[in-house]
């Protein structure tokens, strides 16, 4: 029985993934138990944050990182500590930001909805580059030139989307930032797997990188990562933590903030709206080692059998099944295409309102395909799954 009827909400059968807008990835046992040991002890979540930082420079190459409370938060965080460093003057008029550098310049094919975060701390977007190739009116993706074109008196940081195809390479971006004292902040929240990229993205010499806790690391669906260069983690972490305490008493992680370059205690900061609790914290450091460790790529023989099971039960059904195998991290992908001249937003929609409810991945609705995404699958989940497809397909 689902906890969730005891408010009158039917559990759905979520195929769509790790998606935020259907509660995010399954946490494994060990991640729930963490949450729960943590919550019996109280601990100053200060000296917390410090070992989180601890764990993550060692999973991510980075000098210092914290718990965020999910990537966009990461990504406000960022913001804010390129936008202040330690100046707790600054971090005070957040995010009012006219008498500061204040503008971020990114490529104008990087803006997406969860730069919402980024300018939520005060930041400017400046664009550079064109959709030319989209438009159709042109060949060329951004171009390094023109970030330094747009570098002036101004800027005060630049924001890069993570994509390894990403014009111009990240490499090549922080080299021209780096050039003119601009640090460089990157949105990888959802860029694992592969695994590698946990190391490989900040070895580009990326001053900050944020990365989601709640996709494929499978920690609490609001949790992330913000890590990076150490002052910079420590003036987010500033502006995060709650600074309800004396100064003469104040005695904060010597690692991460250097209470000698404070010319007093600040207030509360911009951050103090996405506080972080000590049971996220010890889950996420906990789904971090569980990721980093490879285990959850055992799952993936399993996952693919049961795509296999979905498809072979459709045979007679007026669909195409192509199974995407994984690359031996990525998740196998089941994309079923409509062949009976349904309308696959009907389908969709269908098998959403049905009991129960069916979520597919809906990233090729309009070219008549449904994705089927295996995380949340078990064998009682693919039985009724493959029952709600026959009816509606
Ligand atoms: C998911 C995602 C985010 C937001 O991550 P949360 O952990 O949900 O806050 C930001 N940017 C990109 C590119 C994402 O895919």
């Amino acid at each position: 029985m689902s906890i969730f009827r005891e408010w009158g909400i039917e559990p759905i059968i979520n195929v769509s993934g790790s998606v935020t807008r259907l509660g995010g990835a399954p946490m494994p046992r060990a991640v729930l138990d963490a949450f729960c040991a943590a919550a019996s002890d109280s601990v100053p979540l200060d000296q917390l944050q410090a070992a989180a930082s601890r764990v993550i420079a060692e999973a991510t190459g980075a000098e210092a990182g914290i718990v965020t409370n999910g990537a966009a938060a990461g990504l406000m965080l960022g913001a804010a500590a390129i936008l202040t460093r330690c100046d707790i003057g600054r971090m005070e008029q957040l995010p009012f930001t006219e008498t500061m550098p204040h503008e971020f310049v990114v490529a104008r094919e990087h803006r997406n909805g969860y730069d919402h975060a980024v300018r939520a701390a005060g930041v400017r977007f400046v664009e550079v580059g064109f959709h030319e190739i989209v438009a159709g009116a042109g060949v060329r993706r951004a171009e390094a030139w023109e970030f330094e074109t747009a570098f002036g008196p101004k800027t005060a940081g630049v924001l890069h989307v993570y994509d390894i195809n990403a014009a111009p390479p990240l490499a090549e971006l922080v080299k021209r930032a780096h050039a003119r004292n601009l640090p460089v902040l990157v949105d990888a929240a959802g860029e694992l797997p592969p695994r590698s990229n946990l190391r490989d993205i900040i070895a580009t010499g990326a001053d900050l990188v944020v990365y989601s806790g709640g996709k494929a690391i499978r920690g609490p669906q609001s949790t992330g990562i913000l890590c990076g260069r150490r002052d910079l983690i420590g003036s987010a972490l500033l502006q995060m933590l709650d600074m309800d305490d004396h100064f003469e008493l104040w005695d904060p992680p010597a690692d991460l903030i250097d209470k000698s370059k404070l010319a007093g205690i600040p207030r509360h900061g911009i951050g103090r709206a996405l506080k972080v609790s000590k049971e996220q914290i010890a889950a996420l450091l906990t789904a971090i080692k569980l990721f980093t460790s490879g285990i959850y790529n055992r799952e993936l023989a399993d996952m693919e059998r049961m795509l296999k099971e979905i498809a072979a039960s459709l045979t007679n059904a007026p669909v195409r099944c192509q199974l995407l195998p994984s690359d031996g991290q990525t998740y196998p992908m089941l994309e079923i295409t409509l062949t009976s001249g349904k309308n696959a937003f009907d389908v969709c929609r269908s098998l959403r309102q049905g009991k129960p409810s069916v979520q597919v991945g809906h990233m090729k609705l309009a070219q008549g395909t449904l994705i089927i995404n295996p995380l949340h699958l078990n064998a009682e989940r693919t039985a009724i799954l493959i029952g709600r497809l026959t009816a509606e397909c």
